[in-house]
């Protein structure tokens, strides 16, 4: 299968974009004062609460991605993530979706999309998060990208 562009994305059994803005702004905010691009929450898709808040940990070592943090964050105390949505201020580098996918949360959302990161010179692989969900057999991951990219991608200035 082709690796899709940011085009293709789906918005089944996603949030109302109201909400999923809300959780955006979360993840901005916890990035900002953290004075890193990438912030993650997972919403709870129940109650439309932020359940979960991680940033990029550098320091801890590569694999330390906000992503993964705030998925590891939930795994401490459930067992399953499912009824909640990963939002990122980023798309998920194919590590971080991959884990997100296996860990099968309800939903993948995210900011500024991997091209543009790659794009603006950080150093990526350039996997769509669209293309990892569409590849995965087992439980479908709605991906919805774009959300709030006119200020995430002010996190992420040219290098
Ligand atoms: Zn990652």
């Amino acid at each position: 299968m082709p690796i899709p562009d940011d085009a293709t994305l789906t918005h089944q059994q996603v949030p109302p974009l109201a909400v999923l803005e809300q959780a955006m702004r979360a993840a901005i905010a916890i990035a900002e004062r953290a004075k890193t691009p990438f912030g993650a929450v997972l919403l709870e898709t129940s109650r439309s609460t932020i359940a979960y808040t991680a940033t990029n940990k550098r320091l801890n070592g590569p694999f330390a991605h906000a992503e993964l943090n705030v998925l590891r964050s939930a795994l401490r105390q459930r067992v399953e993530l499912g009824g909640l949505v990963l939002v990122s201020t980023a798309e998920p580098c194919p590590m971080c979706a991959g884990a997100a996918i296996l860990a099968q949360v309800s939903a993948l959302v995210f900011g500024t999309s991997i091209t543009t990161l790659a794009k603006r010179g950080g150093r990526q692989i350039v996997v769509p998060s669209t293309y990892l969900a569409a590849h995965y057999t087992e439980h479908p991951v709605p991906v919805t990208g774009g959300v709030l990219a006119e200020l995430t991608d002010q996190l992420f200035p040219r290098r």
